[in-house]
């Protein structure tokens, strides 16, 4: 299976509400509510990769020295709209509301992502 190369460039990015690090949990799909942290979020297409879910085996070719063939797992890319948020705060998966709260030392009002159950702050892994 080749990997699509799209040439077409999107208009806007849309704004995703996960992140890389975050721990989600897939909605759809063979992994099914089940948890995993994210490895990668591409906002270019909507999509993030979990870690070690929705995995497929791949048959690679040898590519000279550098690449065995045989067959290798690959976790696949899910869209942001198959997974869900887990909150950090009351371990809920939660839809995300986003607001400018005041955060660190300074007090300093900052966009954050709120939980909409329990209306705290959730820990973004990729910062501090
Ligand atoms: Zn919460």
């Amino acid at each position: 299976m080749a990997t699509q190369v799209k040439n077409k460039k999107p208009l806007h990015l849309a704004k995703m509400n996960i992140k890389k690090g975050d721990t989600v949990v897939i909605l759809a799909g063979k992994d099914k509510l089940k948890e995993g942290t994210v490895s990668r979020a591409m906002p270019q297409t909507g999509k993030v990769i979990v870690e070690g879910l929705n995995v497929v085996k791949k048959h690679v070719r040898p590519q000279g020295q550098t690449r065995q063939g045989g067959i290798i797992e690959k976790a696949m890319p899910l869209h942001v709209s198959n997974v869900m948020l887990k909150c950090t705060e009351c371990g809920e998966a939660t839809r995300v509301a986003r607001e400018r709260r005041p955060l660190g030392n300074d007090q300093k009002l900052r966009p954050v992502r709120v939980c909409k159950h329990c209306h705290k702050v959730i820990a973004d892994r990729t910062r501090s």
